[in-house]
């Protein structure tokens, strides 16, 4: 895509408030599904759980029927990063599970996804969470209006090399808005192959960084739709829905962290 090709929807103070109420659901959303994820749940029975509460809410799943995709949630366990096709899996214990889910509401679509413990996780996988979720506030902490959108990728790609991790470059955040998937492309590191606009009032995007334990590099598995690690390490994926305003970054989808009581595992990078 050329730069001049790029067509960003700024959304007025108005849009952004119903933007907001879509988000309010999908987050409650997740405050429940933090209490469905325990070892022996199978991922299906997980995702009929999510569609029942956007269906509850009346709300539209945004991922069912994307591109063919199956289901309401992307699940993705240990090694998939992201795109996992809910299925018979059952959860264990141990394991670390990203939860990624979008919904519709009055046509304004809301996107964001969290990984959290199943059960008891050893050290390393709740460094992997810790760090990942960190990345994302981060991210967000470097939206400022004036200035440009790399900030984010910069600010991710930072923190996940200073704890030892490596970033994901095949997929990106989005612009959203009335469509799941809008520009810009939100790039999770340092990238020069996109365009980089000048943050403004009014931009909405879903920050959504990948982050590897082991190799940056990501295969896509037969069912032509989850993204796995190569190497098969640990891979984490944390994303909010946020609006850029003179006043600051707005996070649209904010709620309490899911993996605050993890124990403290790591040393600070800085
Ligand atoms: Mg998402
Ligand atoms: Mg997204």
């Amino acid at each position: 895509m050329s730069w001049s090709k790029q067509q960003i929807k700024l959304k007025s103070t108005e849009q952004v408030d119903k933007m907001q109420a879509s988000a309010e659901i999908l987050a409650s959303v997740f405050l429940e599904v933090r209490n469905l994820v325990r070892p022996g749940v199978t991922t299906k029975a997980l995702d009929e759980s999510i569609e029942a509460m956007i269906r509850d809410a009346n709300c539209i799943p945004s991922f069912k029927g994307y591109h063919g995709f199956p289901a309401a949630a992307c699940i993705s366990i240990d090694e998939e990063v992201v795109h996992g096709i809910p299925g018979d899996r059952v959860l264990v214990e141990g394991s670390i599970v990203g939860i990624d889910i979008g919904l519709i509401k009055d046509n304004w679509h809301a996107d964001s996804a969290e990984t959290l413990p199943v059960g008891e996780i050893g050290p390393a996988a709740a460094k992997l969470l810790t760090v990942t979720e960190e990345c994302l506030q981060r991210a967000i902490a470097s939206i400022e209006v004036g200035r440009r959108l790399s900030v984010i990728g910069i600010a991710v790609e930072d923190h996940a090399r200073a704890n030892g991790y490596s970033v994901v470059e095949t997929l990106v955040g989005h612009g959203i808005g009335l469509n799941l998937h809008e520009d810009p492309q939100v790039p999770n590191f340092r990238c020069f192959t996109m365009p980089d606009p000048v943050m403004e009032e009014g931009l909405v995007i879903a920050i959504e960084p990948m982050i590897n334990e082991g190799t940056k590099r990501v295969v896509t598995a037969r069912d032509q739709w989850t993204v796995i690690t190569a190497d098969k390490g640990l891979s984490a994926h944390f994303e909010h829905t946020v609006a850029v305003t003179s006043a600051g970054p707005r996070v649209l989808t904010r709620r309490e962290s899911g993996i605050a009581a993890l124990p403290e595992t790591r040393q600070p990078a800085d």
